[in-house]
């Protein structure tokens, strides 16, 4: 196996229990696997490849636990900027629906090269519009061509308009198709083992555009294999705890509690909405949490409970949601709008800047189930790193002090290392898997086209 020696970094900040960082040190990689850490003084001299990362504070490669991809393609969207989640979903739904298996490819690749270039190594992803010719393969076969650890998770909308749904008729699908194409993708791509790039799970919108049946039967086909997620949103917005009480007479935790959706395996975007019961109804199952901050205030959704999560033993990890809800899909910033938005709620001393990179590291290694396999850079564990220059002018000043907390609290606008899985996907501030000029250009008149089939009745006129 060939080996990879990453030296001089000016720190190496490991995650690992004791929170050990290493000054003038590095990592030597055999393979996939981390094989020794420690002073550039005690490491092996010679590797196949050998990278200087003098400069660079070397950390774990963060974990993205919520997503959208393909929403990369209707950001800023005339009609759905300044609207909750109700109406923003009114205004897009229908331009969703026009998407297609290119669409779905092209936007996966470009919001992967976003979260890689903000130092994401493992990103899930929740599809669940496939209207057209679009199809969940695209997406993995996106994640095999860049190189990111991935999370597929295929979605679902069942109940359209004519059944009470918020979502057209046309855009929702069979049950019984949904169902076995989740077999047919976890057949087909899940892979179960140890530092596997690709696994599956499954993921019903929420749990109000799908029927009771479906949830269970999702779960069940779920817990049928090893090691595949089940995921969704719940507690996003306060209209989804009063229709839950409503139609159910139930709080959305018991609600999914019936519905066998708690559990190691299950992790929820967003959590915003919860009482203290449901905290401890997720911490005892060891449900996970994806917290999205930029999507919350986009939406004016509202402040997740992390402090009070956390507490409760919950784990935490960081989403950066979809794009058409957040504009952007950048990991080291969501981090830090996770910490800034639970000091808004509880005070500045309620949640510290370690805590942030915790989330974004280890919590979502947690999330994901993969707490011994990635989230810290430790021997025996995946070579998934990243190296942030510490040297930049919006590190200046902050890096020299304390570079754990820069991390946080200044600005990274691109990592200039990642490896992945022992392969290097970034040097030198460059992604070198794909063409991004390449890229944007095809994503940007994708976008034009689909978009432009759904004029906003409101826009102003630019004159
Ligand atoms: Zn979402």
């Amino acid at each position: 196996m060939s080996t990879l020696l990453v030296k001089d970094a000016d720190v190496v900040i490991t995650m690992d229990d004791q929170r050990t960082v290493l000054k003038n040190a590095g990592l030597h990689v055999r393979g996939n696997v981390i094989e020794m850490i420690g002073p550039t003084s005690e490491l092996p001299s010679v590797a196949d490849t050998v990278i200087d990362a003098t400069g660079l504070a070397l950390l774990p490669g963060l974990v993205n636990t919520h997503h959208h991809m393909f929403q990369s393609l209707f950001r800023a969207v005339p009609g759905a900027q300044d609207h909750g989640l109700f109406d923003w979903l009114v205004r897009l739904l229908p331009i969703y629906g026009e998407i297609t298996n290119e669409a779905v490819h092209t936007s996966a690749l470009t919001a992967m090269a976003e979260l890689i270039l903000s130092g994401c190594t493992t990103s899930s992803d929740h599809l669940y519009i496939f209207p057209n010719d679009a199809g969940l393969d695209a997406q993995i076969e996106a994640a095999e061509t860049i190189g990111l650890r991935f999370h597929a998770t295929r979605g679902a909308m069942s109940l359209g308009r004519s059944s009470g749904g918020l979502p057209s008729d046309d855009v929702v699908e069979d049950e019984d198709d949904i169902l076995a194409d989740c077999q047919r993708l976890i057949e087909q791509y899940h892979d179960p083992q140890p530092l596997s790039m690709i696994r599956l799970g499954v993921a019903p919108c929420t749990p109000f555009m799908v029927t009771k049946d479906l949830m269970r039967t999702t779960a069940e086909l779920a817990r049928s294999y090893s090691n595949v997620g089940m995921h969704t949103h719940v507690g996003e917005t306060m209209d989804e705890v009063v229709y839950c009480e409503r139609e159910f007479g139930q709080r959305p935790a018991e609600y999914m509690e019936e519905l066998g959706w708690l559990g190691q395996d299950v992790w929820w975007a967003h959590s915003i909405f919860l009482s203290q019961s449901e905290i401890e109804m997720m911490a005892e199952s060891g449900t996970g949490a994806a917290h999205c901050p930029s999507s919350n205030m986009r939406l004016g959704s509202g402040i997740s409970p992390v402090r009070e999560m956390r507490d409760a033993g919950v784990n935490v990890g960081l989403g950066v949601d979809g794009s058409a809800s957040n504009d952007t899909g950048h990991l080291f910033r969501e981090a830090r709008n996770a910490v800034l938005l639970q000091r808004v709620k509880s005070g500045a001393g309620s949640f510290t800047v370690e805590e942030g990179l915790d989330i974004a590291t280890l919590g979502g290694s947690a999330v994901l189930g993969r707490q011994d396999e990635i989230g810290s850079l430790e021997v025996g564990k995946a070579a998934d790193f990243i190296g942030v220059d510490l040297h930049t002018i919006s590190m200046a000043g902050g890096a020299v002090h304390d570079p754990v907390a820069a991390l946080i609290l200044c600005d990274i606008d691109r990592v200039d290392l990642s490896v992945i899985n022992g392969r290097t996907v970034v040097r030198d501030r460059q992604l070198l898997t794909i063409d991004v000029d390449d890229l944007v250009a095809k994503h940007n008149k994708i976008a034009t086209d689909l978009v432009s089939r759904h004029p906003n009745p409101e826009r102003y006129k630019l004159v």
